[in-house]
């Protein structure tokens, strides 16, 4: 779960809770007259793999992350191999 902020046409500010990737764009505000819009932020602390270029708002943002990181635990990264030649 992960916390989104939502702003309102009001002014107001309100959080919510939703699992990762399924926070919908904009949440009925508090207020009552009016629809809150989800207030993009950046993830404290997040993994890139090189050549990443998906958006967060895509649900298989975060599922790439996930796979890449474990891809990377389970296979070390071969620098140089060894040519061998008969
Ligand atoms: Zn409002």
């Amino acid at each position: 779960m992960a916390l989104y902020d939502y702003r309102c046409g009001c002014g107001s500010e309100f959080e919510a809770r939703f699992p990762i990737g399924q926070a919908p764009s904009s949440l009925p505000c508090p207020c009552g007259k009016g629809m809150g819009k989800r207030i993009l932020r950046t993830p404290p602390v997040i993994f890139r793999p090189e050549g990443w270029d998906r958006s967060p708002e895509d649900p298989d943002y975060w599922k790439g992350l996930v796979e890449a990181e474990a891809e990377k635990l389970s296979k070390p990264k071969i620098l140089k191999q060894q040519e061998t030649r008969v």
